[in-house]
């Protein structure tokens, strides 16, 4: 992998889509003369060659700068990492890995400071390159102790290996990705903290990945690695993942029994919407027979009990939130959402223009989550938010010049949806992102399809916060009826393409909101035209059952996240940026010398 091309010294004869030439680091090697194993991508400025692996950067010094400011890259002098010890060579041999396969990856050995073992040891060195730099090293002792470079770049390992490939393999470990080299397959990348997933390695991963057509992910065979495996499908789209099945604990444990090459073609889809065979869903069937309908996901605490029995949401589902203007349907679409967040350990991205700026809608949303004021809470309290918010709520907006249409903004979905890990997107409100088409009704029913396509191959729920276009007065009292799915936006197709919806609908006089089920896509969520009442409370912005308490308890105060039967989400920690390469400690493992 050491091999660089200067792009400078390529003769193009295109400057745009991509070319195929002969590589000049393997050209003298190579019998076929014909063969134009180069490609050159110009979009992206990036040339693989296909036969050896060699690489070039146009804009290889721009990274170097970019890189530079965020992180400290460790010295650059890798291209002298040859010496192995015979020890560790021998370790390697032991669990199937070859020499070749260490010196192709510049694996290497150093002494350096173990924290857990409080003093130096001999390690082995796994160096991840992103492009011709080094940004950052993992440090392996001989007893499975890991340290790192400090304010090293967090990034996949083994990046380099995804330029211009189809397919990806996502393993636990680097040594994984070492056996799969073993075997011949080199397009392999590994997360660079164990069975742990945190926004930071992604989003600085996300370039390389987002054209990829096929992902196989290869975490471990154990409850940790399942578990992270469906937080990257999750990440990548469930669409155009597979899960491999090892019949060991990882693929090194498959190396080293000889099962390798056929377990790596064991592998199973992930269900998302589309055309099934009874094979494909008899686990769920066997599922329903057991264990009942499936459960629906709705908020856990007692102020939403009487709502639950008449009204739930599922994944993959489009939600739409109407309701009169005022009446408070962003309020309680962001209360509800926040109980998702917390009771399900989901992720959730807003999309709320009409809650400019951004600063202030956080304190919106920071005091529901609180159930105090953020302007009167203690800076004790306001921490505690924002620890608690921290890679749970997202928040989108339109860069100046960039129209807010539903292109870019579909685009930027799926954007985050890789680098954060997005369970539920809250688009407030319809009018505010921009129709281009030139018959709105067409225009309407075209991005209602997209949206609950896109909520059905992602697996993620979308709230759409939408006002009727059409008023109607009751002749006797002379106020205005509750609006349903029929009057948003004067489009039926409303009714008919979403899969839930609700009405959220305020008495004045008796200071009570009413939440109606417009739309509920599966019988056994609910009842359709079954309403609930809440009182609101004005102090925290909550909404509460009429038969409940007002709760002014933080929304974490006592619940931990639970089990959500379809994606569990409440299991690994969150790790913010600082602590993205700290590798929590690890079982003991076989001792060996090197
Ligand atoms: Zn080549």
């Amino acid at each position: 992998m050491n091999n660089f091309i200067e792009w400078s010294t390529l003769e193009f004869r295109k400057s745009s889509g991509t070319e195929k030439m002969r590589c000049p680091k393997c050209d003298s090697v190579r019998s076929d003369k014909k063969d134009k194993s180069l490609v050159i991508y110009h979009k992206d400025g990036v040339a693989k060659c296909f036969y050896c692996d060699a690489l070039g950067f146009r804009d290889s010094k721009k990274n170097e700068r970019e890189t530079k400011v965020n992180y400290t890259l460790p010295s650059q002098e890798w291209r002298n990492y040859t010496k192995l010890s015979d020890n560790l060579v021998k370790w390697f041999e032991n669990r199937g890995i070859k020499q070749y396969v260490l010196n192709d990856f510049c694996v290497s050995e150093e002494a350096m400071y173990q924290p857990q073992l409080n003093k130096s040891v001999n390690n082995v060195v796994f160096n991840y390159f992103e492009g011709e730099l080094l940004v950052n090293k993992k440090y392996r002792s001989a007893n499975k102790k890991f340290t790192q470079s400090k304010n090293g770049k967090p990034i996949l390992y083994n990046i380099n290996s995804v330029i211009g490939c189809d397919e990806v393999y996502i393993c636990e470990g680097e040594i994984d990705v070492l056996s799969l080299a073993q075997i011949g397959i080199k397009n392999a990348v590994s997360l660079p903290t164990g069975a742990n997933d945190n926004d930071a390695f992604w989003i600085n991963s996300e370039k390389y990945l987002k054209d990829v057509k096929k992902f196989y992910i290869a975490t471990d065979n154990d409850e940790k690695g399942n578990e992270v495996a469906e937080k990257i499908a999750q990440r990548l789209g469930r669409y155009r993942c597979e899960r491999v099945l090892f019949n060991g604990k990882d693929a090194n444990e498959d190396l080293v029994s000889g099962c390798l090459e056929e377990t790596i073609l064991n592998t199973e889809k992930y269900p998302v919407s589309g055309t099934y065979s009874v094979d494909d869903v008899w686990g769920d069937v066997l599922d329903l027979l057991k264990n009942g309908i499936p459960e629906t996901i709705k908020p856990k605490g007692e102020w939403c009990k009487g709502l639950n029995d008449i009204f739930s949401v599922m994944r993959g589902h489009l939600i739409v939130s109407t309701g009169i203007p005022s009446h408070g349907k962003s309020n309680f679409t962001d209360w509800y959402v926040l109980n998702l967040i917390q009771d399900y350990g989901m992720k959730a991205s807003w999309f709320s223009p009409e809650h400019n700026p951004m600063s202030l809608y956080v304190t919106n949303l920071g005091t529901k989550a609180l159930g105090t004021n953020l302007f009167k809470a203690t800076d004790k309290q306001r921490n505690e938010f924002k620890d608690w918010a921290t890679e749970k709520i997202y928040l989108t907006n339109a860069d100046s010049g960039q129209e807010p249409n539903w292109e870019w903004l579909l685009d930027t979905f799926q954007n985050q949806m890789m680098r954060y890990g997005i369970d539920i997107f809250v688009i407030d409100a319809w009018n505010k992102v921009i129709l281009n088409d030139k018959n709105e009704l067409q225009g309407i029913r075209r991005v209602l399809t997209k949206l609950t396509a896109f909520a059905q191959q992602n697996n993620v729920m979308i709230f759409l916060v939408a006002h009727p276009t059409k008023m109607k007065k009751n002749e006797k009292t002379q106020e205005y009826e509750q609006p349903t799915l029929y009057d948003v936006a004067g489009s039926a197709d409303f009714r008919n393409q979403t899969h839930d919806g609700f009405c959220v609908y305020r008495y004045f006089n008796e200071g009570k909101t009413t939440i109606t089920n417009l739309k509920t896509k599966m019988s056994f969520q609910g009842e359709i035209g079954k309403s609930a009442d809440f009182y609101y409370n004005l102090d925290n912005g909550r909404y509460f059952d009429c038969s409940t308490q007002k709760n002014n308890l933080p929304l974490w105060h006592d619940s931990k996240p639970t089990e959500n039967k379809y994606f569990n989400t409440n299991v690994l920690p969150n790790v913010n940026l600082q602590d993205a390469f700290d590798i929590p400690e690890a079982l003991p493992f076989e001792d060996c010398p090197f």
